[in-house]
């Protein structure tokens, strides 16, 4: 059998229900790949190598008892550090919650937990998962396993790369708006960001509430759409996620859609996006057509991206989101007072006031305060119409357009990202270019659209290139299944980092 960490989580839970390895073996593999490269990588914030242990050794256990094992028996899996575990801390990589211990376990862990899978640690991410890069860490940065001088992406880069590095088998990541997919892109990985309302919350540290969503980051489609099928489905837990059954993912990956039509969004494809990304974009087309795929071209005008003479992007889809993910976190994170909740001061205070302030000031980070001022500025009497209301407004009119376009095809298949994985400390002058990294991945979740990032190549420079497919709401399976089509036909190269060979 070739290497344990370079089979796929499904390929894996085979083995382990045949016999062919133990899930104490699996996890003892992932055990020492961390241990021997998540220093040149820094994905995780946290590892639970005992307890990983002793998860696996009660899988081995059932089996050899005869017991049924669960769709993901002995598959070692990592979960992004704002998910809440009542094992080890949660700590959204953030100083305010750097010795939190949760009370409860969210529901997707949960979920994960009874499927039968092994939790080998939290990863990093950007604070309270505001950011692009994972540069906003409190921890310091994760590295990008193609090339250790770029950034994984983020918010969820630790779950991005350590999939991509063979760390984990799989990982569990939150996009509020692109933190799965665009780190997924820049990694070469798959990421799926739900149906808003597919996956419970439950447990996720609110950042965007009604943006949030958790979804799996995965080496391939199928693993995509295990995984989904297990985190998915109503919670009472959750008043937001839907009591809907949730299909067969993986069992319906084998039948490729029939007279498939895909929309192409004009307004994605101009001059905002680098060459290499839309000709591999282009190049899909094509595939898609060889596979009896019509491509028709729809227009989603509200998510338009402007280019200035300066080559500077605007769009109203992030100027939108940044007004109404704001002002949801300047809410949410008000709960982080030092009293309730998180880092509490140890000057000495006169009052009450200076309390919050000085544990505030001390505990979050400078973009974490940025966002926090902005959303309380949006939300201030006198504003709260000129910016608040008109981004919900301009929120509705992007969603209507993506209600429109996909009356003309099953799917939108869209970029990821405006360019492939960039440099530490390119954007982090600027939080308008960091806020820009993520103009193709924004509109879905303000049109709470599921969306899909796969692997679609790899640039000139030997760096991933990702491009995503959107679909109406609950549409999951037809996304996993015109995904894998795809990912069948396409015969693109291994997304397999060369760090990882030359290291072992
Ligand atoms: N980069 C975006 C932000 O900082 C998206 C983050 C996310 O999806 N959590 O808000």
């Amino acid at each position: 059998m070739s290497q344990l960490t370079d089979l796929t989580a499904r390929r894996l839970a085979v083995a382990v229900a045949d016999g062919q390895t133990s899930a104490v073996e699996a996890t003892q593999a992932y055990l020492d790949a961390i241990a021997s490269r998540d220093q040149a990588i820094s994905a995780y914030n946290e590892t639970f190598a005992e307890r990983a242990i002793q998860q696996a050794r009660s899988i081995d256990e059932a089996r050899a008892k005869g017991a049924a094992l669960g769709p993901l028996a002995g598959v070692p899996i990592a979960i992004k550090d704002n998910l809440a575990t009542t094992f080890g801390r949660t700590t959204c990589s953030s100083k305010m919650l750097a010795d939190f211990r949760a009370p409860y376990t969210a529901t997707a862990v949960a979920k994960l937990e009874a499927a039968g899978a092994v939790i080998l640690g939290k990863t990093n991410m950007d604070e309270f998962a505001m950011g692009s890069s994972t540069e906003n860490s409190a921890l310091g940065p994760t590295r990008n396993p193609w090339d250790t001088g770029r950034v994984p992406g983020g918010s969820s880069g630790g779950s991005a790369a350590a999939v991509a590095a063979r760390l984990a088998a799989a990982a569990i990541g939150s996009d509020t708006g692109g933190s799965i997919r665009q780190p997924a892109a820049f990694c070469g990985v798959v990421g799926l960001k739900p149906t808003y309302g597919r996956v419970s919350r439950y447990g996720l540290v609110a950042y965007g509430s009604s943006l949030d969503q958790i979804g799996p980051m995965t080496r391939d489609v199928a693993d995509a759409a295990l995984l989904a099928g297990v985190i998915a489905g109503g919670d009472p837990r959750d008043s937001t996620c839907v009591d809907q059954s949730v299909p067969d993912y993986l069992a319906s990956l084998e039948t490729p859609i029939d007279g498939l039509r895909i929309g192409r969004p004009s307004e994605f494809f101009s001059e905002a996006l680098d060459g290499e990304i839309a000709a591999a974009i282009e190049q899909a087309c094509q595939v898609y057509r060889s596979l009896g795929a019509t491509i028709v071209d729809v227009s989603l005008p509200h998510s338009r991206i402007d280019v200035d003479a300066k080559g500077q992007l605007s769009s109203y889809a992030v100027a939108a989101y940044y007004v109404v993910a704001t002002a949801e976190a300047s809410s949410n994170l008000a709960r982080y007072d030092g009293v309730h909740y998180g880092h509490r001061t140890e000057d000495k205070v006169d009052d009450i006031v200076a309390l919050y302030s000085r544990s505030r000031g001390e505990g979050f980070g400078d973009e974490v305060k940025r966002r926090i001022m902005l959303g309380t500025f949006a939300l201030s009497s006198g504003y709260y119409d000129a910016y608040y209301n008109k981004a919900l407004k301009v929120r509705r009119l992007i969603k209507n357009d993506f209600d429109t376009a996909l009356t003309a095809c099953d799917v939108l298949l869209a970029p990821v990202t405006p360019t492939p994985a960039f440099e530490f400390g390119e954007k982090t002058d600027d939080p308008l270019q960091m806020y820009l990294a993520d103009v193709y991945t924004i509109s879905a979740n303000l049109a709470g659209l599921p969306a899909l990032a796969i692997p679609a190549g790899l640039s000139a420079a030997g760096l991933p290139i990702g491009m995503q497919l959107i679909g109406p709401v609950f549409s999951e399976e037809t996304l996993f299944r015109a995904a894998a089509m795809f990912e069948q036909a396409a015969n693109l190269p291994d997304m397999k980092p060369p760090m990882i060979d030359e290291s072992s």
